[in-house]
C-alpha cells in the first residue's frame, strides 16, 4: 500500500501542493518518496528513501518548477526502499520523457519485464513499477512508426496499451514530456479519486490528500481510464473506451475523518481492509515463495519465533505445517527464545521470525541468538527493509500496508494467508497431500477474501448486539480445539487489550484440568468451532460448560444446528473452509468483538493505555 497524487493547476507551482499531500497520505506508506513535474516539455524528479520529512531537509521536495506533478508516498512491495526504487519509475530515456507512480502490485511484471529487456529495455529498479514506465515508453515509440487502430491516440494510447497487458492491482498515474499537459491515470483494485477545485484537478490514493483544497470528488472505477488536463476530467472505460459519465460528489468530511475514510476508528477500517490485503497476500512474488519453500523443505524442524498477535499467527501455522507438510514446526515466544532454545540452536537449525513491524525488540533478539549460533534466519514482515529483512536469509514482505490501529487485525490475517500458502507449497513439494486436496486448498484460499467481506457484512450488527449483553461481564474464556486454539487466543488477546477485559484462552481440553472451576452461571465462554475433526470432542467441552451454567457463544458455521442449539448465542461463518485457512474468517467476528466491547467499556480502541504500535525495548 502506498499514497499517489498529482495535480493539474491553473496558476502557483505544483510542487510545495504535491508535498503537502504526500504528507496527508503519510499514513498509506513511508519508506521512500518521490516527486515529477513537468515544465517547457522538460521533466523534473526528485525522489530518495526515507520518510518525507527526512528526504525533503535533505532534498527540498518543494523546489521543482512547474504546473503539473505527481507524487508518491511508498511502502514497499518489489524492491528494497532505496532511492533508485523510490518512485516516480520511469523508462530508458535519460534525461527521463516519463514518470509514473503506482500504488499496487504487478503480479506479471517479471514476464513484461523479461519481454521488454529482449526489446533492449534497460531496467534500472527492482520494483514492478519500473515495467509500466517501459511498456508506456515502448508503445509510444511503436505509435510513431506504426499505424494505430486505437482508440486513444498518443500518450493516452500508450498508457491504455501498458495497462491492458496488467496482470494484478494497480492505481497508477503517468506523465510524459510529449504531452506535457495531461495525467494519465487507470485503476484495478487499488483505489483512485479525483479531486474538482475551480483552479485546479487533482488524484489521489485516498480523500485526504486533497481536502484541504477541495471537497468535490469523484471516484474512479475499475477500468477506467482518465485523462486530466488543465481542461477538465475525462473517464473512460479500457475495455471500449467509451466514454463514462460521472458528476463530482460532495464529502464532509473532516480530513481526521478523510484518513479513516469515514471510520469511527483506525481498527475499524483496517478490518475492513482484511479483504484487500488478503487479495495482495495472494499476489506474492512466486520466487520468494519457492525459496522459502525450499529453505524450509531442507529443514529437519523448524523454530518460529514471534511476538503477540504474530506469535498466534505461528502457531496456527504450526499446525498447517503438520497436517500439510509433515513438518515440525516449534512456535516459541520470543523473549523465550534465548532462555529456551540459546544453548541447543546450531547450524542446523532453521528459524522463522515473524514480526508486523520487522523492528519487534524480542523477535530480533532472539535471531541474534540464533545468528551467532550460525542458524538459517527466515523472515516473515510487513517492514520491508526494517532490520529482520537486512538479517534473514530469505524473507517475505506480506504487503499489508501501514496499521495504524495498535491491536493487529489485518496484518494477522495477512500473516496466516502467507503461512499456510507456505505450508500448502510445502506439502506440495513433499508429495504428502493429494492433488484433490490441493485444487481444494488453491481454490478455497483465493475464495478467502469474499468470505471475509461477506462476514464483516453479514455479521457486525449481531457481533456488536453481543457486545451491548455483555459488556459487563468480568472474565471471558475463549476456547478452541487445534488449530482453533491460536484464533482462541488471538481473540482473547484482542478483547483484553482495547476492552481492558480479563480474559483467558485455553484448549478447550484443558477445562478440566482447572479452569472450569471459575465457570458460574452467566460466565461468558467464546467458542470457536469450525467443523473440523475435533468438533465432536468440543461438543462435550461445550456441553460441560453449558451444565455449569456458562452462557456460550460459539463461532460455527452456517447451518450447524447441532452446535446453533447448544450455544445461547452464536455468530455463522461461511460453510465448507478447510480446517487450516478456518482461523483467517473465523477469527474476524473475534475482531469485531473486541472492538465493539471496547466501545460499549468507553475505551480508546485505536489507543490502548500502556501499549505501543511496535515493540522495540526488551
Ligand atoms: N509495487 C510497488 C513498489 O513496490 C508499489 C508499492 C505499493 O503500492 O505499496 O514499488
Amino acid at each position: 500500500m502506498c499514497g499517489i497524487f498529482g495535480c493539474i493547476l491553473k496558476r502557483g507551482r505544483a510542487a510545495p501542493l504535491i508535498h503537502a499531500a504526500l504528507k496527508r497520505l503519510e499514513y498509506r506508506g513511508y519508506d521512500s518518496v518521490g516527486e515529477a513535474t513537468l515544465r517547457d516539455q522538460q521533466l523534473f524528479i526528485k525522489k530518495d528513501a526515507g520518510k518525507i520529512d527526512a528526504v525533503h531537509a535533505i532534498r527540498n521536495l518543494d523546489d521543482l518548477p512547474g504546473r503539473i506533478g505527481v507524487g508518491h508516498t511508498r511502502w514497499a512491495t518489489h524492491g528494497a526502499p532505496l532511492q533508485i526504487n523510490a518512485h516516480p519509475q520511469s523508462g530508458c530515456s535519460d534525461p527521463p520523457r516519463i514518470a509514473v507512480v503506482h500504488n499496487g502490485i504487478i503480479e506479471n511484471f517479471a514476464e513484461l519485464k523479461k519481454e521488454l529487456e529482449d526489446r533492449g529495455h534497460r531496467f534500472k529498479s527492482k520494483t514492478d513499477t519500473e515495467t509500466i514506465a517501459h511498456l508506456i515508453e515502448e508503445n509510444l515509440k511503436k505509435r510513431q512508426t506504426e499505424p494505430s487502430e486505437d482508440v486513444y491516440s498518443g500518450f493516452r494510447s500508450a498508457v491504455a496499451g501498458a495497462v491492458d497487458r496488467l496482470v494484478g492491482s494497480y492505481a497508477v498515474a503517468a506523465v510524459c514530456t510529449q504531452e506535457p499537459d495531461k495525467i494519465v491515470c487507470a485503476r484495478n483494485e487499488s483505489p483512485l479519486v479525483l479531486g474538482i477545485a475551480d483552479d485546479a484537478y487533482y488524484f489521489a490514493s485516498d480523500i485526504p490528500a486533497f481536502l484541504p483544497l477541495t471537497n468535490k470528488v469523484v471516484y474512479v472505477e475499475n477500468g477506467e481510464l482518465v485523462t486530466l488536463s488543465k481542461k477538465g476530467f475525462e473517464i473512460t472505460k479500457l475495455v471500449d473506451g467509451s466514454t463514462v459519465v460521472r458528476t463530482p460528489k460532495l464529502v464532509d468530511w473532516t480530513p481526521r475523518m478523510a484518513e479513516k475514510q469515514g471510520y469511527p476508528h483506525f481498527m475499524l477500517k483496517e478490518i475492513h481492509e482484511q479483504p484487500r490485503c488478503l487479495r495482495d497476500t495472494l499476489r506474492l512474488q512466486e520466487k520468494y515463495l519457492e525459496l522459502l519453500t525450499t529453505f524450509l523443505d531442507r529443514a529437519r524442524e523448524v523454530i518460529m519465533v514471534a511476538c503477540g498477535t504474530s506469535y498466534h499467527a505461528c502457531l496456527a501455522a504450526s499446525y498447517m505445517f503438520s497436517k500439510l507438510s509433515f513438518l515440525a514446526t516449534h512456535p516459541v515466544i520470543a523473549s523465550e527464545f534465548t532462555e529456551q532454545h540459546g544453548k541447543s540452536v546450531n547450524i542446523d537449525s532453521t528459524i522463522l521470525a515473524v514480526s508486523q513491524s520487522g523492528e519487534t525488540a524480542d523477535t530480533l533478539a532472539a535471531v541474534e541468538t540464533a545468528r551467532q549460533r550460525a542458524a538459517t534466519i527466515l523472515g516473515l514482515t510487513n517492514g520491508v527493509g526494517s532490520t529482520l529483512t537486512r538479517v534473514s536469509r530469505v524473507y517475505i514482505g506480506q504487503q499489508s500496508g501501514p496499521e495504524i490501529g495498535v491491536a493487529a487485525t489485518k496484518t494477522f490475517t495477512s500473516q496466516l494467508s502467507v503461512l499456510s500458502q507456505l505450508a500448502i507449497r510445502l506439502g506440495k513439494k513433499r508429495g504428502k497431500i493429494s492433488q484433490e486436496e490441493i485444487d481444494l486448498l488453491d481454490e478455497k484460499i483465493e475464495e478467502i477474501p469474499d468470505i471475509v467481506e461477506k462476514i464483516v457484512e453479514t455479521q457486525s450488527k449481531k457481533v456488536q448486539s453481543l457486545a451491548k449483553k455483555h459488556r459487563s461481564k468480568e472474565c471471558f474464556f475463549f476456547l478452541g480445539r487445534g488449530i482453533s486454539y491460536a484464533t482462541a487466543l488471538e481473540g482473547r488477546l484482542k478483547l483484553m487489550e482495547i476492552a481492558y477485559m480479563p480474559s483467558i484462552a485455553f484448549p478447550a481440553g484443558e477445562s478440566k484440568h482447572g479452569p472450569i472451576s471459575l465457570v458460574e452461571p452467566g460466565f461468558p465462554v467464546i467458542f470457536v468451532c469450525p467443523p473440523d475433526e475435533t468438533r465432536r470432542t468440543l461438543i462435550g467441552n461445550i456441553m460441560e460448560m453449558k451444565a455449569r451454567g456458562a452462557s456460550v457463544i460459539a463461532v460455527c458455521e452456517e447451518g450447524d444446528d447441532e452446535i446453533m442449539q447448544l450455544a445461547d448465542d452464536y455468530i455463522e461463518i461461511t460453510k465448507g473452509i478447510p480446517e487450516v485457512l478456518s482461523p483467517i474468517p473465523y477469527v474476524v467476528p473475534l475482531q469485531l468483538f473486541a472492538y465493539h466491547m471496547a466501545l460499549e467499556r468507553g475505551c480508546d480502541p485505536d489507543m490502548p493505555r500502556n501499549l505501543a504500535k511496535s515493540v522495540t525495548v526488551k
